[in-house]
């Protein structure tokens, strides 16, 4: 007997994975940290940990020291480096493994040199330059500096901030990146080999700074580009994928799904076996919303239900079961489906549950 294949993967494009990395590392010009956070959006976070460390990058971006600990465990040789402020009960882990977290208050910076006391942590300093998430304020800069020149259990070896817009407002971003700047030009005795980030995805790809030297891309890294203009750079890395069950010729009139859409023509109905189950999110009901069967894009029909959906494919008369549906990949973008549920690209990257097979190519 062999297994039953599933009814619903996502194939994901290792080559293109390896190719967006070179991209963005070209159109920076610096060091890259691939972020990494919440399953490699969804990629699954060994596999494309795996890949990555190949690449020899300084650092994985991760969410927490859960995702660290998974790194260790698979035998990830590359830093982690803890995006965002660590909880007090993670520490002594992080001090433990030698994992980098970002120093985001004072409270963090003397827990962490207590807990360095016999062997430094090496930790970078985050700076609140706008994104109101964590991180000194840039008049708390010159404070904290004294602090760790005091703090033997700390070695410091970076400083970074965040970018909260921009993809949408660059006088904005222009001038964060005028004042990061100016702030690390403000640092007396850099160390040799110091960090220095402020680029995810958006700011790398539309900005410039005089003092960073790696920038931190997350989304473009998997092929899609926050920016529409830059899409063209990147090869899509996911796609999501299901088979046609069955096809019911129903009648002009006659109701689709719960809510009960009704039909307003004779239509050929087929079933697809996915849902909102696997993360094809609920909220594109009644949208619009297209799915590619055989190299045509067909309407969704009525609601998407927990593990099946219904695409009208009366224009399609070759269709029959066990084709193959792409619900988004390199000619179906998850940008456009993000926007019709309402939502971000990130964010249905992140929620495609593990009942979808992860298939790697
Ligand atoms: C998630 C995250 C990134 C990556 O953002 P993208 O927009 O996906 O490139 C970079 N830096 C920090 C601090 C983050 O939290």
């Amino acid at each position: 007997m062999t297994d039953s294949p599933p009814r619903a993967w996502a194939e994901i494009d290792l080559s293109a994975l390896r190719q967006n990395l070179r991209i963005a590392r070209e159109r920076s010009g610096q060091d890259v940290m691939a972020v990494i956070k919440g399953g490699a959006y969804g990629h699954g976070l060994l596999k494309v940990a795996q890949l990555f460390d190949e690449e020899k990058l300084p650092f994985l971006g991760v969410a927490n020291a859960g995702e660290a600990r998974k790194l260790f465990e698979g035998g990830i040789q590359t830093q982690p480096y803890i995006l965002g402020a660590t909880l007090p009960a993670e520490r002594e882990e992080i001090t433990a493994r030698r994992w980098t977290p970002c120093l985001c208050s004072f409270e963090e910076l003397e827990h962490f040199n207590q807990l360095g006391r016999t062997n430094p942590v090496r930790a970078h300093l985050s700076l609140d330059t706008g994104m109101g998430r964590g991180g000194f304020l840039p008049e708390q800069l010159g404070a904290a500096l004294d602090k760790l020149r005091s703090s033997s259990g700390i070695q410091l070896t970076g400083i970074g901030s965040h970018l909260p817009v921009a993809d949408e407002d660059s006088a904005f971003t222009k001038s964060q990146f005028e004042l990061f700047d100016s702030l690390v030009e403000s640092i007396p005795r850099q160390p040799d080999h110091f960090h220095i980030h402020l680029s995810n995805s958006a700011g790398l790809l539309n900005y410039q700074s005089r003092t960073t030297n790696m920038a931190r891309p997350g989304l473009l890294l998997y092929g899609i580009s926050p920016i529409k203009e830059h899409q063209s750079l990147l090869d899509p890395v996911m796609s999501l994928k299901s088979r046609v069950s069955v096809i019911n010729n129903l009648p002009k009139g006659h109701g689709v799904s719960y809510g009960r859409t009704l039909l307003k023509r004779d239509t050929k109905a087929a079933v697809l076996g996915l849902g909102y189950g696997d993360g094809y999110p609920r909220s594109l009901s009644a949208k619009g919303t297209q799915i590619l069967l055989n190299g045509t894009l067909c309407p969704l029909l009525g609601r998407v239900t927990m593990d099946q959906i219904i695409v009208d494919v009366t224009d399609l008369p070759q269709c029959q079961p066990g084709d193959e549906a792409i619900l988004f990949g390199k000619d179906l973008l998850v940008t456009g489906i993000a926007e019709k549920a309402g939502t971000i690209a990130w964010e249905i990257l992140t929620q495609i549950t593990p009942r979808v097979a992860r298939v790697y190519l």
